[in-house]
């Protein structure tokens, strides 16, 4: 009897809960499914089954009040209609190849060329446009849902058949935690991320341009007019790539003088993280002096790609009404490089069978007082 009231205590100190709900319906008529996971210090997500798109990421500010701090969509059909990337699992490779073209073991690839003359995010239907599997939903010391797709031989261009899965966890310390696996029947190349958009003011609450960003790397891979890595590696001191300090985003983001800046209309850069790929390392840290807001981004990837929301030009209406401009988020999104396939002295993009690809991304929340 005192076992059993001991074990129910404990059990309610720290759960989290998890719970699917439906959440509409594509233009086609498809059903979407959502899991909610959320702790008791009142931080929540809500993960759909379409493209596992973190669709909103609930977190209290400094005063203990609540705000959505990414960017999206408030129906699922939205998210086809009007691709921004918002919130989605991006592959099989996220970010550039240069004009879609990769050769593997002798053996040229070409993908759809569908940012200018470049590869962008895995092609007109890559995996923010599928309807994932919910696999499993958990609820208790750490929530989660597993969620899965898979991607056929041939899909998009790229060779092997992919089977793919999405771990999206959330514990009592304010950590949501990302993990994506792969594996494949041919060797292939990829690139998993998630592509959300952040404010920590909130989505709609102003831009993110007093937000003060730092992130752990020395050196960036600086592009050509496409976008495309040269493949330097140049050192970010004494330019206004160098976040080694927290800087607000907006300081140096007008700076005319840098051709880097011009060429991405502000920041649109992979940086080299710090420390070694593969084991998970602090890589970003965002802070917002106005709610207190903070988020540490951790990451086994090599790089990051910061992008500060150059593109968003007012055409979309965000969740909860409000119009998204430029600079009204900003996407961390923690992968290999830019173009890898083509770059031999990038940390490799190449999966081979019998091996399980993994990008493992922890966005750990808390908040400080000024
Ligand atoms: C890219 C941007 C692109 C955006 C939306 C980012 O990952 O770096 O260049 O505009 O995604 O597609």
């Amino acid at each position: 009897m005192v076992l059993s009231v001991f074990a129910l205590a404990s059990a309610s100190a720290g759960a989290v809960e998890a719970k699917k709900v439906d959440f509409g319906k594509l233009a086609d008529g498809t059903p979407i499914e959502a899991v909610e996971l959320s702790n008791a210090h009142g931080v929540s997500a809500r993960i759909m089954n379409l493209g596992a798109i973190l669709q909103s990421l609930k977190v209290p500010g400094s005063d203990g009040k609540a705000a959505d701090v990414v960017l999206g969509y408030a129906t699922p059909a939205e998210y086809l209609a009007k691709p921004q990337y918002f919130g989605a699992s991006v592959g099989r490779y996220a970010n550039r190849i240069r004009n879609g073209q990769f050769t593997i073991d002798g053996k040229q690839y070409q993908l759809a060329r569908n940012d200018g003359p470049n590869a962008l995010h895995g092609g007109k239907r890559g995996f923010d446009k599928a309807v994932w599997k919910i696999e499993s939903v958990k609820s208790g010391e750490v929530a989660s849902v597993t969620l899965s797709h898979v991607s056929p031989d041939g899909d998009e261009g790229y060779p092997g058949k992919l089977s793919v899965t999405a771990i999206y966890s959330l514990n009592d310390n304010n950590e949501l935690r990302l993990e994506y696996r792969a594996t494949t029947d041919k060797p292939t190349v990829l690139n998993i991320t998630n592509h959300s958009y952040f404010n920590l003011a909130g989505e709609g609450n102003d831009d993110i341009m007093s937000q003060k960003l730092t992130i752990m790397a020395d050196t960036y891979t600086p592009v050509d007019k496409t976008l495309i890595p040269t493949g330097e590696r140049r050192n970010v001191a004494g330019t206004p790539f160098d976040f080694r300090q927290p800087v607000a985003i907006g300081e140096r983001i007008r700076d005319g003088k840098d051709e880097q800046m011009q060429i991405g209309r502000g920041y649109d850069h992979n940086y080299v993280l710090r420390g070694p790929a593969g084991s998970v390392r602090p890589a970003v840290r965002l802070e917002d002096p106005h709610s207190g807001r903070v988020m540490e981004l951790l990451t086994a990837a090599p790089g990051v790609q910061f992008y500060s929301g150059n593109f968003l030009d007012a055409t979309v209406t965000g969740k909860s009404g409000h119009i998204y401009r430029q600079g009204d988020g900003l996407c961390l999104e923690p992968q290999v490089f830019p173009d890898s396939p083509n770059h031999p002295d990038f940390p490799s993009a190449r999966l081979n069978p019998g091996q399980t690809y993994s990008n493992i991304i922890v966005y750990r929340f808390s908040t400080v007082r000024h």
